[in-house]
């Protein structure tokens, strides 16, 4: 009994040792899919790389799936693809290439449908994989032809319009330049304290972008002068119990190093991954007149 008893005391001492190296480290465990995308991968996955990583709140993994052919830059460090979803608690995707492998995708959209991991969408990460159901349903709408789904706007009120697929014009980016994010909701976590108007540096507007539409709630829209109306800009997606995090802004380096993209990039992945926001607003956030860069 004895020998059993310290067995035992020292089994314990071993997993309560574990735990605790676990428990040390709260970080949550992102990973970044790039490797395929009619964008500059390459320059803007480090952005967001230094970005998420600088806030203190995530350790980084990127899971790049090249092309054949194919190289990453020197000195680029990949896990590989596809990634193991079991190792982290939220997607950031920077992809707009070629099918990802049937099981990665059943096991993505099952595991966000349970919400054992969060999704977010950046930029033209929202044009890929339109015969996709299940990724058009997460990611609410994005860069489709005009019969690719609903599209959303709001009125001068702010009134939601919705316009059905095949009426009026296909997703493009009809204004490029400098904007103003305009906050629709200030009570949500992620854009919670942010100024209600705030300038974002130059990036494309995606405007008319399409889809299910379904369980989409309105953070920001932007006035495009390409389209005379107030385009969808930040939003999330409620799919199942899952979360998803949306943000059609960041077409390259330079518009992600406004500062109004990255603390939205940062609070928007904690949201997905915990639906909740700890990481405060930066003193340096944009305001209405004035855009604010870091590098
Ligand atoms: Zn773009």
């Amino acid at each position: 009994m004895r020998n059993f008893l310290t067995l035992l005391s020292a089994a314990i001492v071993v997993i309560t040792g574990a735990a605790k190296a676990d428990a040390g480290d709260k970080r949550l465990r992102v990973v970044i899919i790039d490797g395929q995308n009619n964008h500059n991968w390459r320059a803007t996955t480090p952005v967001m790389k230094k970005t998420l990583l600088d806030s203190g709140r995530y350790t980084v993994d990127v899971s790049t799936n090249l092309k054949t052919g194919d190289k990453a830059p020197e000195g680029w460090q990949s896990v590989a693809f596809p990634p193991d979803l079991s190792k982290y608690d939220v997607i950031v995707s920077n992809y707009n290439g070629a099918s990802w492998p049937k099981e990665f995708n059943e096991q993505l959209h099952k595991s966000l449908f349970e919400q054992k991991i969060g999704l977010v969408i950046v930029h033209a990460a929202n044009n890929a994989f339109g015969g996709w159901k299940e990724y058009n349903l997460m990611i609410g709408m994005g860069w489709r032809g005009n019969k690719g789904g609903d599209r959303l706007i709001l009125d001068d009120k702010g009134q939601p319009v919705r316009i059905p697929s095949g009426q009026g014009e296909g997703s493009g980016h009809r204004y490029t330049g400098k904007f103003s994010v305009i906050i629709r909701d200030d009570k949500h976590p992620i854009t919670k304290g942010m100024p209600l108007e705030w300038l974002h540096n130059n990036d494309e507007l995606y405007d008319n972008m399409r889809g299910p539409i379904e369980n989409v709630h309105m953070l920001a829209t932007a006035y495009s002068k390409g389209t005379k109306a107030h385009e969808p800009m930040i939003w999330t997606v409620g799919y199942g119990k899952g979360r998803v995090f949306h943000t059609p802004m960041g077409h390259d380096a330079n518009s992600m190093y406004c500062v109004g993209f990255q603390a939205t990039l940062n609070r928007g992945t904690e949201w997905a991954a915990t639906g909740a926001v700890t990481l405060p607003l930066p003193a340096t956030f944009p305001n209405a007149d004035k855009i604010s860069i870091a590098k």
